[in-house]
């Protein structure tokens, strides 16, 4: 069977899951104006906004068969909105793919985090942009910090590894870099501040909120001692280690893009493809389509990959799945 590559080696090996497009948060990077136009969900069961589990597992399974996928990767939206999320992961353990990791808002964590470890699931992304309530609220519109450190505490104990995730942006929340440092530390685990990404609303004017790399490290190096870890091939962060033993990442989609090894394919919960985030042209896959229809998509697929760095687009991570 031929490998479905590129002219830089690329292929694709991380499938990352958009489960939903709807979130129970509405963070400022993704949702645009006041946040009004936020749902107040909590369940997806009675909308189709979709696919239903034996419709998505068929897809990934098929995936699976072309790509011998290691690791996937489900997000949204808000994945823990998602009505079947036991079962998906459960479904997912029986193909064999080696590593099922989540990315969540951990809103929702606490009632789920112990059975998602016992179907299957063992390693967990969180996205805390502040630990201070008020921050956390201009941020996301919501105040939930309480319940998402109850979700992480409740992670830890089910036995899962759990990282933290937090974008930082100018004038909103700069100013929460180390505490939430402070937070990692208190419970052992690793934190990531990622620069803000050129999406949705903010396509055309994220600059006005990016805080660079730069000057992320200067605000840790005023606080702490540090020295580099390094980044493993195909991932998104470079990681130090302070004198404490505390681990933080920095992911510089802007000022040191990872495009040339990026082996990622996005599948949105409509059953398209994106072969980057930078693409917001969609791909369908059609269950009844033959392998080589299957296998053209994927190429065209990795086409979408950038060269050299993320230009952007107008995409919402709500919609493609961050
Ligand atoms: N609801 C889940 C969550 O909050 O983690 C999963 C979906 S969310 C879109 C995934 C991640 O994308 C979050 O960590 C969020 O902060 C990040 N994100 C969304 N828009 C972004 C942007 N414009 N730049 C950088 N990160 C972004």
């Amino acid at each position: 069977m031929t490998e479905i590559g590129d002219e830089y080696g690329r292929t694709f090996r991380t499938l990352r899951v958009s489960l939903l497009s709807r979130c129970n948060l509405g963070c400022v990077y993704c949702v645009d104006g006041d946040g009004s136009a936020v749902p107040q969900v909590q369940s997806a069961a009675a909308s189709q906004d979709h696919l239903d589990l034996p419709a998505l597992l068929q897809i990934m399974q098929r995936l699976q068969g072309l790509l011998q996928l290691t690791t996937v990767r489900l997000t949204g939206g808000e994945p823990l909105i998602y009505p079947d999320l036991i079962g998906l992961i459960a479904g997912i353990r029986s193909m064999g793919i080696g590593e099922i990791k989540l990315t969540t808002n951990g809103v929702l964590l606490k009632r789920l985090a112990a059975p998602m470890q016992q179907a299957g699931m063992r390693s967990i992304n969180v996205s805390l942009d502040a630990i201070d309530e008020e921050l956390f609220f201009r941020m996301s519109r919501r105040r939930s910090v309480k319940r998402i450190v109850e979700g992480i505490d409740a992670a830890l104990e089910a036995g899962l590894d759990v990282k933290i995730n937090a974008v930082i942006m100018r004038g909103m929340n700069d100013s929460q870099i180390i505490p939430l440092m402070e937070f990692a530390a208190s419970r052992g685990i690793a934190i990531r501040f990622l620069e803000l990404m050129a999406m949705g609303h903010l396509h055309e004017r994220y600059h006005e909120y990016l805080f660079p790399r730069d000057e992320i490290l200067s605000v840790i190096a005023d606080r702490y001692r540090f020295s580099p870890l390094g980044r493993k091939s195909g991932a998104t962060a470079h990681y130090w280690k302070t004198d404490e033993g505390l681990t933080f990442g920095v992911i510089a989609n802007e000022t040191e893009p990872f495009c040339r090894d990026c082996d990622r394919l996005r599948l949105d919960s409509q059953g398209n493809i994106f072969g980057c985030l930078s693409s917001n042209h969609p791909i369908r896959l059609d269950p009844a389509d033959s392998e080589e229809a299957w296998r053209k998509n994927l190429r065209q697929a990795l086409l979408q990959k950038q060269a050299l760095r993320f230009v952007g687009s107008d995409l919402s991570m709500l919609h493609i799945g961050g």
